[in-house]
């Protein structure tokens, strides 16, 4: 059956349409769903009976079910389940009177990055739209408890968005229309490993939203190692692409390095990195590695991380360094998951 949050509101005027109902009906569902976070349509009072009838029996208005929630201080990590039983994780972090969603996008990724939870798993399946928007969903019903709203949305849960293309681009919308969250796109970001082909189409979509890169590393030797796809993908071409798309939208591109001690994060590679980013939109956020019991890598020294920021901040790079709010309660990409098919008995 179809699922209602895949649709976008002139899909639904079209289908209303046909069925003999005035285009304003989409308006009213819409503001029952994205506004007032009805998802039966039996209570949608507004609507004759015979189109709420219509309603229940053409669409799904389901949502994935809450597994589990873990909480310490500012995040709180939901472990929802699909219709197919599968598992993804979405994360709240509330800060600052901010509340950012961290979604997801596919079950497992198939990227395979050498530093993270999901690359452990490989790809099981692409999300649709509805599974996407779905996760936004089950945090505002949430937030709304205590009367808040969600403020900000970044593409960087499991799974690479830009591999799962046509159903992010379409709950992008979802989220950024007025009729949908209407959350503006200044406060959605996504974050990618680097497809390159699909940041020069998404500068083309006029969305106008945040792009992250997951960078963490100067060199395309040292980015081989942990990103595969790099091979593919190099450094000098990825970075081409990321200023177009800063170029095509006014939007510096945020470029995020995971600090990794002796490996990406010694005096030559900050070095290296001014050179590339000297001068361009670009804003560097460092994030101090966060240890994954099944990889090697150690946590950066203090004095190392604050190093390396220094000879960015001291070349008029931006930087921020990120201390990752998930960590303590393994919010990192991917861990929640992990760890519960463990205590299941399954493997990742
Ligand atoms: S870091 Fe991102 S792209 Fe790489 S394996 Fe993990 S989820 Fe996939």
């Amino acid at each position: 059956m179809n699922n209602i949050l895949s649709f976008e509101i002139n899909e639904i005027r079209n289908i209303l349409q046909g069925w003999g109902e005035p285009s304003y009906r989409a308006d009213q569902i819409f503001d029952w769903i994205y506004k007032k976070l009805v998802l039966n349509p039996l209570d949608m009072t507004n609507l004759s009976k015979t189109l709420r009838q219509k309603l229940l029996e053409y669409f799904s208005f389901q949502i994935p079910k809450v597994v589990r929630i873990t909480g310490d201080g500012n995040t709180k990590k939901y472990l929802l389940e699909l219709e197919d039983g599968e598992n993804i994780e979405t994360v709240l972090i509330s800060h600052k009177n901010r509340n950012t969603v961290c979604v997801s996008v596919q079950v497992g990724c198939p990227i395979g990055c050498k530093f993270c939870a999901t690359g452990l798993i490989g790809l099981k399946r692409n999300l649709e739209t509805h599974e996407i928007i779905g996760q936004l969903m089950v945090i505002q019903e949430d937030l709304e408890k205590k009367e808040e709203k969600i403020s900000n949305v970044v593409y960087m849960g499991m799974g690479e968005p830009l591999a799962n293309y046509d159903n992010v681009i379409k709950s992008i919308r979802i989220i950024k229309e007025e009729w949908g969250f209407n959350i503006g796109s200044k406060h959605i970001t996504l974050s990618t490993i680097g497809i390159i082909p699909k940041i020069y189409q998404l500068a083309e979509e006029n969305l106008k939203i945040r792009l992250a890169i997951s960078l963490h590393a100067s060199n395309n030797e040292l980015r081989s190692k942990i990103i595969p796809i790099n091979k593919e993908y190099p450094i000098e071409e990825l970075l081409e692409s990321a200023f177009y798309y800063a170029e095509k939208t006014g939007r510096r591109v945020t470029f995020e390095y995971v600090l990794i001690k002796n490996f990406n994060d010694r005096r030559e590679d900050a070095k290296e990195l001014v050179r590339l980013l000297k001068g361009k939109p670009a804003h560097v956020n460092l994030i101090p590695w966060n240890k994954v019991r099944e990889y090697p890598w150690e946590t950066s020294d203090l004095k190392d991380i604050f190093r390396f920021k220094e000879i960015l901040a001291n070349s008029g790079i931006n930087v921020t360094l990120r201390i990752s709010y998930g960590s303590k309660i393994k919010a990192g990409c991917g861990q929640l998951r992990a760890l519960y098919l463990k205590n299941k008995g399954e493997t990742i």
